[in-house]
């Protein structure tokens, strides 16, 4: 029977969503494995905290985006403890697991060479890579060119071996502090981060939106971690320190342009100009 390390972070307005994460990933995510749950989080008690297979870690509550950019430094402050599971996983705070996901179906299997476990963000699954929302600013370690990538997956829900999801950390704790020296901020944090770690290897188990289903959306996946929209709960671009005002007629219309015509601009200079990940500034 593995034993399960289940990365939990919720800091500030997010410790809201631990009971249901709690409730319904002890009910249906990989029955008959041994789970133990690694809090980080602001609130002095949570609960199912009496419970010895849930460890609270204070965490102090950083502000955006630090509180989801410096997740890989946060996990190793637990390193020995987390090395002694066989598999780690990081799941955003905001996850319900619907239906039963059994190990067969979500494990990575290390003997077909899958050592990490990835998930199809449902904004990309069905788009080509010119199209993912990878970033591409030369000066930040997570940068990729338009000619390169093969995936685009989810920040919120991933993780592997405990060996090889050790080492991602450490890799990504790394670029993310090279980059915040030098002033530079992954377009979407650790995200970003974890795509270009990707997109160096083959060695994951890629699944389907089905474990990473946002609530109202209408996908052709059966949902089975399905991931509740933060905005019932609290004001997200407080949180976040956003903008939320609706844009402008031309601001929308130069925003659809540049997603989807530039693109194919950029692809052909990086193609003709035979980029590669290596490509970068910051490599
Ligand atoms: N998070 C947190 N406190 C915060 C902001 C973020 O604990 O104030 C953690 C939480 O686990 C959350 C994750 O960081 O699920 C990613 O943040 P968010 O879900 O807002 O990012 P997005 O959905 O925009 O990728």
């Amino acid at each position: 029977m593995p034993k399960i390390g289940m990365l939990y972070l919720c800091t500030g307005k997010y410790t809201v969503f631990w009971p249901e994460f709690y409730a319904s990933f002890e009910k249906n995510f990989l029955p008959g494995c041994e789970k133990e749950y690694f809090v980080f989080t602001d609130a002095e008690t949570i609960p199912g905290q009496d419970c010895p297979r849930v460890h609270r870690i204070t965490q102090e509550a950083y502000d955006w985006p630090y509180s989801t950019l410096r997740r890989f430094s946060i996990f190793l402050t637990q390193e020995k403890a987390l090395a002694g599971c066989d598999f780690l996983f990081f799941f955003n705070a905001n996850l319900v697991c619907e239906k039963t996901v059994t190990a067969e179906e979500f494990l990575p299997r290390p003997e077909k060479g899958e050592n990490l476990l990835l998930v199809q963000q449902p904004g990309f699954w069905d788009k080509k890579p010119i199209f993912y929302s990878y970033d591409r600013n030369p000066k930040s370690t997570a940068y990729i060119p338009y000619n390169c990538g093969r995936d685009y997956v989810s920040g919120g829900l991933n993780g592997g071996t405990a060996a090889a999801f050790l080492a991602l950390c450490h890799e990504l704790e790394r670029r993310t502090e090279d980059d915040l020296a030098r002033g530079v901020i992954a377009l979407w944090h650790d995200e970003s981060q974890l795509n270009r770690y990707a997109a160096e290897r083959s060695d994951y188990r890629l699944l389907t939106p089905a474990y990473w289903y946002p609530e109202g959306w209408d996908l052709p996946f059966e949902a089975k971690i399905v991931v509740r929209d933060k905005a019932r709960y609290f004001d997200v671009a407080a949180v976040k320190h956003k903008d939320a005002r609706p844009q402008s007629w031309l601001a929308r219309k130069w925003g659809a342009f540049r997603e989807n015509w530039l693109p194919y601009l950029w692809y052909a200079r990086d193609a003709l100009l035979h980029k590669t990940l290596q490509g970068g500034d910051a490599q």
